[in-house]
Order: C-alpha cells, then sequence, then structure tokens
C-alpha cells in the first residue's frame, strides 16, 4: 500500500455480508434459491409500502426530507418519547457509526462482547476507538465481563438483545443489575434489532419505559420483522442531548425519500407485522424440531434466527448446501466452526433448507 492507512483501521476486517441470490444463482447457473443467511423477512413487506412508495416516485427528482416528519411523529407517538428523541439512521448500522464518530476521541474506548455484530467494532475503529472484546459466556453475554472491562477511557458499551447469532437474550433483571455498574458517564447502546420476534416475557426491552435511563439509547430496525432490508432504514431512541449530537453530524439526507415513505406505511400495517413474526415463530419451532430430530443441537433463540450445532466442519457443510440453492451462514468467522445460522423463513423455504441439509449430511 502506497499510503499510510490509519491504525486502528488497518486492523479492521472486512464484513462478511450474507451470500446474495443473485449472486448465487449467477454462479451455479440455478433459479429459486432460497436466502436464510441475513435474517431478513422472507414474506417480503406489507403491501402498504408497495403503494406508498410508487406514489412517492413522482418525487424522486427532489432532496428527501432532512427529518422524515410523518415518521418520527408515528415513532414517537408509539414510544411515548419526544419526536427530539429519535434519530433517523440508513440502516441502524449508520446510527452505529454516528455513536462512534460523536462520543469517541483518539484512543477512546467502547466494551462489546465477541463475537457479535461486526458494525460495532467497524464504526469503533474507523472513528479511531478502541474496540474491547469481551467473550461471550455460554452462547450469552457477559454482562459482568463488560462491567470488569469498562475503564476511565471508556465513552460506550455495546449490548444486543436478542443477541446475533446465538440468538440469547437479556432479562430484565439482568439488565437493570447490569445498568447499576456502569459508570453514570458510559452510553449503554442496547442493540434491539431482532426485539419484535421475543416471545419470553421476562426479556429486557429499552422501550417498556423509554429515557428512563439517559444513558440507554436503544436500536431498532425495519430491516428484520418489517421486511425492509433493501430500503436501509434504523433508529435509535436517545436522550435529547444525545440525539442532538447525532443529528448535528449525520449527513442532512442519510435517509432517502423511498426508505421513509416505505417505513412510515410499514409501521401503520400492524396486521402484516404479526402475520410475519407469527409466521417466523412457526419456523423457528419447526426447524428445532427436525433438527433436533436429526440429532443435532440447535440453540435457544428468541429471534428469527437459530444457530445449530453439526458437530463437523460447518464451513464444508455451508458450501454443500450453496451447491443446492441453499445460502446459509457459517459460524466458523464467528469463532464457532461447526455452527450454522439459518434465518426462519417461509413454511416452503424452511423445508427446503432441512431436506438439503439432510441431504449433504447423509454424504458424511
Ligand atoms: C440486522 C442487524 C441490524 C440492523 O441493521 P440495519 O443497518 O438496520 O439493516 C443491527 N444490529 C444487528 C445485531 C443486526 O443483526
Amino acid at each position: 500500500m502506497k499510503f499510510k492507512i490509519s491504525v486502528p483501521v488497518e486492523t479492521i476486517k472486512p464484513y462478511e455480508a450474507g451470500k446474495p441470490l443473485k449472486e448465487l444463482e449467477r454462479e451455479y447457473n440455478i433459479t429459486n434459491a432460497v436466502k436464510l443467511a441475513s435474517n431478513e423477512n422472507s414474506l417480503g413487506f406489507s403491501p402498504r409500502v408497495t403503494e406508498a412508495v410508487k406514489a412517492a416516485l413522482s418525487r424522486m427528482n427532489r432532496y428527501p426530507e432532512p427529518v422524515a416528519h410523518g415518521l418520527c411523529k408515528l415513532l414517537a407517538e408509539r414510544f411515548r418519547v419526544g419526536v427530539g428523541n429519535i434519530v433517523l439512521g440508513n440502516g441502524s448500522d449508520d446510527i452505529i457509526a454516528l455513536l462512534a464518530h460523536g462520543f469517541l476521541n483518539a484512543g477512546d474506548e467502547a466494551v462489546m462482547p465477541r463475537p457479535s455484530f461486526l458494525m460495532y467494532e467497524i464504526s469503533v475503529k474507523t472513528a479511531k476507538g478502541v474496540a474491547i472484546n469481551v467473550p461471550l459466556n455460554d452462547y450469552t453475554t457477559d454482562l459482568d465481563g463488560i462491567v470488569n472491562r469498562v475503564g476511565p477511557r471508556t465513552k460506550m458499551v455495546f449490548v444486543t438483545n436478542p443477541f446475533n447469532p446465538t440468538g440469547s437474550t437479556i432479562t430484565r433483571g439482568q439488565f437493570f443489575a447490569f445498568s447499576k455498574k456502569v459508570p453514570r458517564d458510559v452510553i449503554i447502546v442496547v442493540d434491539e434489532a431482532y426485539i419484535e420476534f421475543v416471545r419470553d416475557k421476562a426479556v429486557f426491552n429499552s422501550l417498556d419505559d423509554p429515557l428512563k435511563d439517559p444513558r440507554v439509547v436503544t436500536l431498532r430496525t425495519f430491516s428484520k420483522a418489517y421486511g425492509l432490508a433493501g430500503f436501509r432504514i434504523g433508529y435509535g431512541i436517545m436522550d435529547r442531548e444525545v440525539a442532538e449530537i447525532l443529528n448535528r453530524i449525520r449527513q442532512p439526507f442519510n435517509v432517502n425519500t423511498l426508505a421513509q415513505v416505505a417505513a412510515e406505511a410499514a409501521v401503520q400495517d400492524e396486521v402484516f407485522l404479526s402475520k410475519s413474526i407469527q409466521i417466523t415463530h412457526d419456523g423457528i419451532d419447526y426447524l428445532r424440531s427436525e433438527l433436533t430430530k436429526m440429532n443435532l443441537a440447535p440453540l435457544p433463540t428468541q429471534s428469527n434466527f437459530m444457530m445449530v450445532d453439526l458437530r463437523t466442519d460447518a464451513t464444508k457443510i455451508f458450501k454443500e448446501m450453496l451447491g443446492k440453492g441453499v445460502i446459509v451462514r457459517s459460524m466458523k468467522s464467528y469463532g464457532f466452526d461447526t455452527f450454522l445460522r439459518v434465518s426462519a423463513g417461509t413454511k416452503e423455504e424452511n423445508k427446503i433448507f432441512i431436506k438439503a441439509l439432510k441431504q449433504v449430511l447423509a454424504k458424511k
């Protein structure tokens, strides 16, 4: 490299996205491939989204609204917060980056589980911060471990609830015991990308009692339960002063017009949302039952995906599944060499996955 890269950036491992369907179909010259790799919504999205997007096309020569007013009002009413407590992002990925850039000086620390969602570490290092990684404890977030690594340079901690990739959760009691031990001047980012899928009533939900703790920044997304991953829109709910900082540094048009209208339509369609959640729960139950019958060991999950131990090299199995037109995730790069992660899809897709997995494993 001709140019000197900044030191933290040099250590960033590139984000590994799930393989896109189109790419697999091109490479293997197949059609009708099934993607259960990125925890997307296989059902699609609300028909109201299609209408709203069509209607907005005629305005696409104009810049977006800098603040999507209609959407912010709906979210503010739903969660009983002020519009000034909401920050919209080009996916919640965007908000993660804004937090890192808004609050980290060079050398400041952010503590997070390892492995976890790669965007935390990528954003922290891009902001010249230091990512402090705390290993999981039996596939769950080690909250005491995180507290123990908080030091004088720690500006923020990240927790994910439910956790990606294991599906584990943090209960209300666990969260409050944890937050009591975190210093007053440390931001607690609670990433709730999958919270809509939670069935266990004991799981912590930071918007049950929003803004109670000014340190808590809640991250939510339209990419999963609402099915809008391709539009790119997510939001954060946070203390007004924190929101002001993020709004000061974000790109003025970080959320495009189609994403704004899509999300505004999506939040108003509760029927589609409940249908998505129901199909996901059915899918998770079906996958668990089939995988267990195959003598495999799926981990418990409160999310729309599950990790399963194949007790053999998962990357090999992952590649053979690709040949059968099924995209899942090998968890090898996360340090779980024998695990796959599979998202719950439609009934049909889940069946195709199980059938393909049976065929591939039978060959071993
Ligand atoms: C999918 C996901 C997100 C959401 O990302 P977007 O940028 O909103 O699509 C955030 N956090 C975790 C842990 C995720 O898995």
